[in-house]
């Protein structure tokens, strides 16, 4: 008995996957592994008789190849089965709203919770289209779960049709992704493919191949504490030159005026004190020599800060957190070509977008395992007017199927991995 890729969705997202940046447990969460040992039995059920569930709460599996070649490279599909700790994903109630005509959608248990066509561009092209959210009150965890249902349910597609010749194709499902931990325990070697797909994006035809390159700055101010009774002439107060630094950070080069390949400065946390206050900044850029102007900027904003109050002294820590993916994918060119030729033979076209921020494959192309991101059909992610159309999610599957055969019928004769 076959399932369909909504039928899979909508069991999926029944399932409380929330990360938890504060934990220290692998994973982070218990309730992912719940789902993974699910999906783990659900792909052995499908004839992926190696699915297994590993000690870090990974999911892989092994779709045998059909080729006659033998020159095939392995590829990979991975997608994230945990959801954004930033919004409940417990109890959700997926609602399928079949055949959309492009009115308002009210989400039942918060009247207040509108999806509309004015504010929502995407839904432009949805009309007809069954599209599914949550009932109000939740995300609906189409991050990932759009994309853990479409690479199940390509994989019961390929074992169903030995006749379509592809290599040996590997699945993965990592937890943790919306933590950043996605990749921290991912065994590249162990998953011994040539290149990977994860399948974390917005609207058919997607395709991304760019991310951001990431760094973490931490700036400390020491000033001096005494009682403020008796402070004249002596309190340094390390809040105030905290202030005067986060004060000068240029405007035109933050989040909320940021947009397209701009990068960014972002404080997002402080620890206050007079003695001691820490500002932590995030800093993105498409270039890496982009990210070192950014960060010398911020240090000399920082100096001239602590300079303004005599006496005070400032640290400041830089810790890399990932690289724009690019830099690996520009050097094996057919894993994008490959993509952009699987999403035309899909009858779409193929819109290629850099990726605001990270994903699992930032860090794993700079692990050894060259990872591009594709359309999984998500929109409004972490909110709880997230949503997705069944045609997407189908659309998604088709082009997996496309890709395999792709790779297979692009390999030449006499090529090994290690040209890749
Ligand atoms: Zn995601």
């Amino acid at each position: 008995m076959t399932s369909s890729v909504l039928d899979r969705f909508l069991r999926y997202v029944q399932f409380d996957t929330r990360s938890d940046d504060s934990s220290t447990t692998v994973p982070s969460t218990a309730s992912q592994l719940v789902f993974q040992n699910a999906l783990a039995a659900e792909l052995r059920a499908l004839g992926l008789r190696d699915a297994a569930v590993d000690g870090h709460g990974y999911v892989m599996a092994t779709i045998p190849a059909t080729t006659q070649k033998t020159n095939v490279p392995a590829i990979g599909f991975i997608a994230h089965v945990d959801t954004s700790p930033e919004m409940s994903g417990a109890g959700v109630t997926p609602i399928v709203h079949a055949s959309y005509d492009g009115r308002d959608i009210v989400l039942p248990d918060d009247p207040t919770a509108i999806l509309r066509l004015a504010d929502t561009p995407a839904l432009a092209g949805q009309v007809g289209h069954d599209i599914v959210t949550a009932s109000g009150t939740t995300l609906l965890g189409a991050d990932d779960k759009a994309g853990v249902a479409e690479i199940v349910t390509a994989a019961e597609y390929l074992i169903a049709h030995p006749e379509v010749p592809h290599g040996v194709v590997r699945i993965a499902f990592t937890p943790d992704e919306e933590i950043g931990r996605g990749a921290n325990h991912f065994d590249v070697a162990r998953f011994g493919c040539a290149c990977a797909y994860t399948l974390d994006g917005g609207s058919r035809g997607e395709l991304e191949a760019e991310s951001f390159s990431a760094d973490l700055m931490t700036v400390t101010f020491h000033g001096f504490n005494t009682h403020p009774g008796y402070a004249r002439g002596r309190m340094l107060n390390a809040i105030k030159i905290a202030a005067a630094f986060v004060d000068r950070l240029p405007g035109q080069l933050s989040p909320e005026a940021t947009t397209g390949r701009e990068g960014f400065v972002h404080p997002y946390v402080q620890q206050s004190g007079v003695d001691r206050t820490t500002v932590t900044l995030i800093v993105r850029d498409f270039d890496t020599a982009g990210l070192a102007a950014k960060e010398a900027l911020v240090e000399g904003l920082a100096r001239e800060a602590a300079a303004a109050f005599a006496g005070s002294r400032v640290e400041i820590a830089v810790t890399e957190q990932y690289r724009n993916m690019r830099a690996v994918l520009d050097r094996h060119p057919d894993v994008v070509e490959h993509a952009r030729e699987a999403i035309r033979r899909c009858g779409l076209e193929v819109v290629e977008k850099s990726i605001r921020g990270g994903t699992d494959g930032s860090r794993l192309s700079f692990m050894g395992l060259p990872t591009p991101n594709l359309f999984a059909g998500e929109h409004n992610f972490h909110s709880r007017l997230e949503w997705v159309s069944r045609q997407d999610m189908q659309k998604a599957v088709d082009v997996i199927v496309a890709l395999c055969q792709v790779w297979e019928e692009r390999c030449k004769i006499g090529w090994h991995s290690e040209d890749l």
